[in-house]
């Protein structure tokens, strides 16, 4: 079943066309992932379907159901939740409240309760560190953090921005790990990064993005084994 459709998107920032004419799709249960390098647009999709942006042209489908004239409030209480680039957790608040804060929505405590319990059993240093600032955590630990926060919200769709970036290698294996058991949990994921070798190794499919316009789209594996791709983003 097909979860989301984007369908022609096109996003400016005043006069800069930052996505033009973008289409792809994601199917439930699966890691699409959108690769491309610096200032390709990755961003600015992710934030136009989380209702950051406004698009001017072209539909964001959820479900069948238009998305594009929803508020962001909205949309994360249809499921679907982002994790920015940048992680923004909330370095003066403890790992416990930051968690809190991904539940908003959420008023039932025994609910509350059972994402917290969930959470934890996927990221077990969070539990270990839960009354800690987020500040004193390692990099690797705030985008589990960051990560622990989107699922805290029960999203159906977690859109990933660059989770790998900053980290060092152990923590990157340890998040495209991470990513894998969210799949196998049964949350589909959308994932964007500039790391795109380990992005297609996880990935189901992918499309590969380049100013603002897909370039290439196939399964990770074939993506992966792509002349072209390899040359422009594999450093092959
Ligand atoms: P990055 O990995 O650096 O985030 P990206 O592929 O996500 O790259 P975007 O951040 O979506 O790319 O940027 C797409 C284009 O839009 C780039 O040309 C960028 O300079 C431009 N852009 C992004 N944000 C703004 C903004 N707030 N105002 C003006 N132009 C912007």
């Amino acid at each position: 079943m097909m979860i989301l459709k984007v369908s022609d998107l096109a996003v400016n920032y005043g006069a800069i066309k930052a996505v033009k004419g973008v289409s792809f799709e994601i199917n439930e249960g699966e890691i699409v992932s959108l690769i491309g390098a610096n200032g390709a647009g990755k961003t600015t999709i992710l934030k136009t379907i989380s209702g950051l942006l406004k698009p001017v042209e072209g539909t964001i489908s959820y479900f069948g159901k238009d998305l594009k004239h929803k508020k962001a409030s909205h949309i994360v209480a249809e499921g679907i939740s982002h994790v920015p680039e940048g992680r923004h957790i909330f370095p003066g608040m403890s790992v416990k409240e930051n968690l809190q804060l991904g539940a908003f929505l959420q008023k039932d405590r025994t609910q509350v309760k059972e994402l917290f319990t969930e959470v934890y059993s996927q990221f077990p240093i969070l539990r270990q560190r839960e009354d800690q600032d987020a500040a004193t955590l390692s990099g690797g630990e705030q985008q589990m953090l960051a990560i622990g926060r989107a699922l805290m919200s029960k999203p159906k769709l977690l859109l990933l921005d660059e989770p790998s970036m900053g980290l060092a290698p152990i923590f990157i294996n340890k998040i495209f790990e991470i990513i894998k058991a969210i799949k196998n949990r049964g949350t589909t994921v959308l994932l964007i990064e500039q790391n795109a070798k380990k992005a297609l190794s996880i990935a189901d499919r992918g499309y590969v993005l380049a100013t603002g316009e897909i370039k290439m789209e196939g399964t990770g594996a074939q993506l992966l084994a792509s002349p072209a791709v390899q040359k422009a983003y594999l450093g092959g």
